[in-house]
């Protein structure tokens, strides 16, 4: 992993009230609030953002918003720009995520706009790809993340630069809620293109820089095996992020 901080973020998705959300923050806190080895970070739904922000103060853990839009305000009914998530406390933007892209049509360059306006505001954006299963048994794992990197990155890829602090997540879709998890091999192979194509379209500083989260049925007994893995760096994690217990038991996963 050398010089790249493990990050371990939870994608809660849809789930939880307020009063649950600031109460799961609250333990989170109390438990690893103060936390130094790996950074942490929750991505509650829009309606929680300020209420967690306000459990989050001083604590070292970070907020994160699960989209936005590219526009930073106008007639867009029902988004929310990045601006706007700023101006709640978030430091993150989750982009791209498969649900994003197979339930409401998002596309690379939809994908892609959102990126350049996260960034170019200051916001890291956390961008998501990953293969369904029919893709990955077609043997075209690779051809899809080529291109949902190049249609996702295409502004950056014009000018050659890519934002030192994105963070990429590789979530294969069919591991996604599912319980089935890539094996720390296979999301070792994935990384390792992820981190090998970034070098080859931008730099090689930037491409050993860039932190690649795995996401897919991250749980407290396999994160240490997938952690292992030298282009793993951290975690985007669902289902197990909405309980304390597995959410510390995945953050804890070296102690
Ligand atoms: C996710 O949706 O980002 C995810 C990885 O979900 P789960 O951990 O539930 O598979």
């Amino acid at each position: 992993m050398g010089q790249r901080k493990p990050m371990i973020a939870g994608n809660w998705k849809m789930n939880l009230s307020i009063s649950e959300a600031v109460a799961l923050v609250r333990t989170l806190v109390e438990e690893v609030g103060r936390i130094e080895a790996s950074d942490i970070l929750v991505a509650p739904s829009f309606t929680c953002l300020a209420p967690v922000r306000e459990v989050l103060n001083g604590s070292k853990i970070a907020l994160g918003a699960q989209n936005m839009h590219w526009e930073d305000s106008g007639a867009f009914t029902g988004e929310v720009s990045g601006k706007m998530l700023m101006e709640v406390g978030c430091t993150h933007v989750i982009l791209g995520h498969s649900e994003r892209r197979h339930i409401f049509g998002e596309t690379d360059l939809i994908i892609d706009k959102k990126v350049k306006k996260a960034s170019e505001l200051g916001l890291t954006p956390i961008l998501c790809i990953g293969e369904t299963l029919e893709e990955r048994e077609a043997g075209k794992t690779v051809e899809v993340l080529k291109n949902q990197l190049s249609g996702s990155l295409a502004s950056f890829l014009s000018r050659r630069s890519v934002p030192q602090h994105l963070i990429v997540a590789y979530e294969p879709v069919w591991a996604i809620g599912t319980g089935k998890t890539a094996s720390p091999q296979q999301a070792q192979e994935a990384h390792e293109f992820v981190r090998r194509w970034m070098a080859e379209n931008f730099d090689e500083k930037s491409a050993s820089g860039i932190r690649i989260l795995y996401g897919g049925s991250v749980k407290p007994d396999n994160i240490a095996s997938l952690m292992a893995e030298a282009d793993i760096d951290g975690a985007l994690v669902g289902g197990a992020s909405l309980k304390a217990e597995s959410f510390l038991g995945i953050i804890r996963y070296d102690a």
